[in-house]
């Protein structure tokens, strides 16, 4: 007998395997249990590990509840993740999970819903809180690292209202829109950061500290901002594309605006509308599956040459990569119907962390 072929990852047929593989709740939140806890269960609230879980023995309690010996707290896998006091069962932020995982250019929140069986609204929120577990600012680039900056949002528009057709209204450089750095290692990670409506050497020069290593080759266009900061590292070369000069050997910006164009097409194509207030979670979206991407090469055998292919990680990788992150991390619906991040243990409302780090690292 021939053994059933494996279904495809990104295909519907996984997603009824995904689902034939965890049925149940109680099977979704052990795997949930897993992934967030690799090292057993701790207390959100005070860290301790000194836990216990409560077992349906004649009391009646919720499932996978737990309690904390050291400080008393109960609490369960969702406890103070993006996923906190859900009333969605656990098996549709599967479902959420996988179909945004494997949509190579992001889904939207009118899409997802109709995929997983939720209203627009919840599907929105959904996607942020996954989002926020989406933050790639660990490790640095090293080696070859393309530097660029990219402008997001909507183009300025033209002024039909013959009041104000006197009013200029900059493009390029002088523009109001959002300003995006990308850096990309060849042939390895990316980073992305929201800088602000203009931006000057001096925040190119902090995310390039932040997230590229002093020993790096910096390649760039001829901006000079980028040139002005990419003097602290080991090497630095141009490309001067208005000279109608694109690659001397090793020495070009494809990849990088590689990146760019994909975040332009994610925005096009996909989220049509990006706030300035989200933009840096949607950018940590793009960004973390641009990363999730790993590559094959194969030379070939008869005239030496050498092949790339690409693939992305199994999603189960995927999402532990994710899930491990998701401790601290509460996104709330605040009383306006937008979204809201309680700190980790006092009371009140913080800044998401995404927003955090653009407010830190490039105070606007
Ligand atoms: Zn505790």
């Amino acid at each position: 007998m021939v053994a059933k072929r494996e279904p495809r990852e990104d295909s519907l047929e996984w997603l009824e395997w995904l689902e034939r593989t965890y049925p149940t709740e109680t099977s979704v939140r052990s795997l949930f249990e897993r992934l967030v806890w690799p090292n057993g269960a701790h207390c959100p609230h005070c860290g301790s590990l000194d836990v216990w879980r409560f077992r349906k023995k004649g009391r009646s309690s919720r499932d996978g509840l737990f309690e904390c010996r050291h400080c008393r707290g109960q609490f369960t896998v969702t406890t103070k993740t993006p996923m906190h006091a859900t009333k969605l069962p656990l098996r549709t932020w599967l479902k959420a999970l996988y179909v945004t995982l494997i949509s190579s250019k992001g889904i939207s929140s009118v899409m997802l819903a109709k995929q997983i069986g939720v209203r627009q609204p919840t599907a929105w929120k959904m996607a942020h809180a996954i989002r926020e577990m989406m933050d790639d600012r660990d490790s640095l680039l090293d080696g070859i690292v393309e530097v660029d900056t990219t402008y997001m949002g909507g183009r300025p528009r033209k002024n039909l209202d013959p009041r104000y057709k006197h009013v200029y209204r900059p493009r390029g450089k002088a523009t109001t829109r959002p300003e995006v750095a990308v850096a990309a290692e060849r042939g390895g990670r990316v980073k992305a950061a929201f800088l602000s409506s203009s931006a000057n050497s001096e925040q190119i020069g902090r995310f390039m500290g932040r997230f590229i290593s002093p020993d790096a080759h910096i390649i760039s266009d001829d901006d000079k901002a980028i040139g002005k900061a990419a003097r602290a590292f080991k090497d630095h070369d141009t490309v001067t594309h208005g000279k109608k000069q694109y690659a001397r050997g090793n020495v070009h910006s494809n990849t990088v605006e590689g990146i760019a164009a994909l975040l332009k097409r994610t925005q096009l194509g996909i989220y049509n509308q990006l706030s300035k207030r989200h933009l840096q979670r949607y950018i940590d979206e793009i960004v973390f599956r641009k990363n999730q991407r790993r590559t094959i090469e194969t030379i070939n055998q008869r005239d030496g040459t050498v092949q790339v292919q690409f693939y992305h990680r199994p999603f189960i990788d995927q999402l532990e990569e994710l899930l491990v992150r998701a401790v601290g991390r509460q996104v709330r619906r605040s009383n306006e119907g937008g979204l809201e991040w309680p700190l980790p243990i006092a009371t009140g409302y913080a800044l998401a962390p995404s927003i955090a780090f653009t407010k830190t690292m490039f105070q606007r």
